[in-house]
Order: C-alpha cells, then structure tokens, then sequence
C-alpha cells in the first residue's frame, strides 16, 4: 500500500560548532548556556569530504553544511563556497543546503554561484512567541533571509522547533507564516530538552507532533517535508503514521549536537513500510 512514496534522507554536518553569542534559548551551541558539547573551528576540506563520503554511503542524497553563530558573514561565506565547489566536483549529484543563519541576498548568491543548492533558515516559532524564545535578533530578520534566499535563485528549506512552550495558537501561526514563504522543504523539529537549556521541558505529545505534522502537509504542501531534530525521542514507534501524516524525508545520523538513529536502522524501518528511498534530489 505504501508502494511508490519515495523517502529521502538528509544528513547534517556542523562544520563550526559552538561559541555563539546569541541567547536562542532552544540551542545548545549558545555560549551563554554553557552546555556540555563539543566545540571547534571550521572543519578541514579533507574531514568535510570524507564525512560527505560516509554521509552518501549511508544513503544521504543531501547534505546541509551548517555552521553556529547568528549570521553568513564574508569569512563563513568564503569557506562555504570553496567547500560546495569542491563536494560538487567530487559528488556531482548530491544535493547541497547550507545553513548559516541570517543572511543578505549578495552573499546568498555567492553561495548558489558556488554549488550550494538550498538554503535552510527556519522561523523556528510563530511571530508572537519568538521574544520568548529569542531576544539577541529578531523574528523580522529571520523572514527576510527567507525572502533573501528565494530572490537569490536558491532553494528555500524553512520550518520551525515545536514544543518549546508555545500554544497550539501559535503553532498554527507558525505553520500559516511557514506557508506564507513557499517553500520547497519544510523540517519539522522537536524541541529536545537539555539541562543547560532555559526550556524546560518538552511541551508536546507524540500525538500533537502527529497532528502538527499533517497540519504543515496541509497547509505547506511542501514538496519535502522532513521530520529532524527530535523524531527519534517522540516518534519512536510511530513511524507508519509520521509517513502517513505527510513526512516524505527524515535527517539520517546525528544532529548538531545531539546523537541521531543509526542510519542503518532507519533504511530498514523505510524499508520495512514499504517505502522506496529516493536516490537523488533532484
Ligand atoms: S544563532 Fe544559531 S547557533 Fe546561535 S544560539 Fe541561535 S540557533 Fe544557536
């Protein structure tokens, strides 16, 4: 009954980690939260390749570069460009997204001149709810970059956290502000709580994530609709009903800074359901 719905897997490379001066109460790479991670500079051209390599061996069709701190700037742009250049020369056909927080349209080119395919930048909460979550930058700047990535001839990847205090009201605005942008992926995220973490607790269910998922299907229509950080603690079990609300790709491996499913238990779940698992993006 499942035949035909392909699934495709993304993996994520932090490839400069930590050290962030904005106060997202969600992240752990904020400096001022102290949490307990591991914490470097931008990743060697060799280390990145190789990762890439492992990434495609695992059935990755994408590969997101991404990097803490709150904005692109000139020397994050610089090193993005030559690492995108040299993964498309040796991987042609995988799909690359960088996500390097907010951005201007110029540097947005730069980077899709240089082989960076999508651009992911989430809202991560609805309009009203983000001074809660987020006081160092604003709600405003985060949809422009959305725009920004849209006029610079890139693909727009943009979704949000949930679970992170706000009400199912602002769900929904989260979601009607989602598809106000058009974009062609949508990742859904669930906050993972962390000692070092202002937020508390997780305040959802695996039921509600069900419904928020179906919501964005609805509502978005995304062409991928990836269900990322949190799927592992929420959903566990409830694969089937993740794919049937509208979950058309998932984040293989680990995350930022958070262990994922082993890859390999993920294909054969895919597998087991009946899905194919596309072998390309494009
Ligand atoms: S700007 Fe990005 S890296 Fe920095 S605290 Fe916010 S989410 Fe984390």
């Amino acid at each position: 009954m499942n035949r035909g719905k392909k699934i495709y897997l993304c993996a994520i490379n932090n490839v400069l980690s930590g050290s962030c001066s904005e106060d997202c109460r969600f992240c752990s790479q904020s400096a001022r939260y102290r949490a307990d991670i591991d914490r470097y500079g931008f990743k060697s051209l060799d280390t990145v390749l190789h990762e890439a390599s492992i990434a495609i061996s695992n059935g990755a069709v994408g590969y997101c570069l991404v990097t803490a701190g709150r904005s692109l700037d000139d020397r994050k742009c610089e090193y993005l460009s030559r690492t995108a250049k040299e993964l498309k020369k040796r991987f042609p056909s995988l799909w690359l997204i960088g996500c390097n927080g907010t951005a201007d349209e110029e540097s947005l080119r730069h980077l899709a001149e240089s082989g960076i395919d999508s651009y992911n930048h989430n809202l991560e909460s609805s309009e009203g709810y983000y001074p809660q979550i987020c006081t160092t930058h604003s709600w405003s700047e985060r949809y422009s970059t959305c725009e920004a990535v849209k006029r610079a001839g890139l693909m727009l990847c943009c979704g949000g956290i949930f679970g992170m205090g706000e009400s199912r009201k602002d769900r929904e605005e989260l979601i009607e502000a989602i598809a106000s942008l058009r974009p062609e992926a949508v990742p859904v995220n669930f906050f993972i709580p962390n000692p070092s973490l202002p937020i508390g607790e997780r305040n959802i269910d695996s039921d509600e994530a069900l419904r928020v998922i179906e919501s964005v299907s609805r509502k978005v229509s995304p062409s991928i609709l990836m269900v990322a950080g949190g799927r592992e603690s929420l959903l566990s079990g409830r694969e089937e009903e993740m794919y049937r609300a509208g979950c058309n790709s998932i984040v293989i491996g680990d995350y930022l800074t958070t262990r994922g499913e082993k890859a390999e238990r993920d294909r054969a779940a895919i597998a087991n359901l009946g899905y194919e698992i596309a072998d390309s993006c494009s």
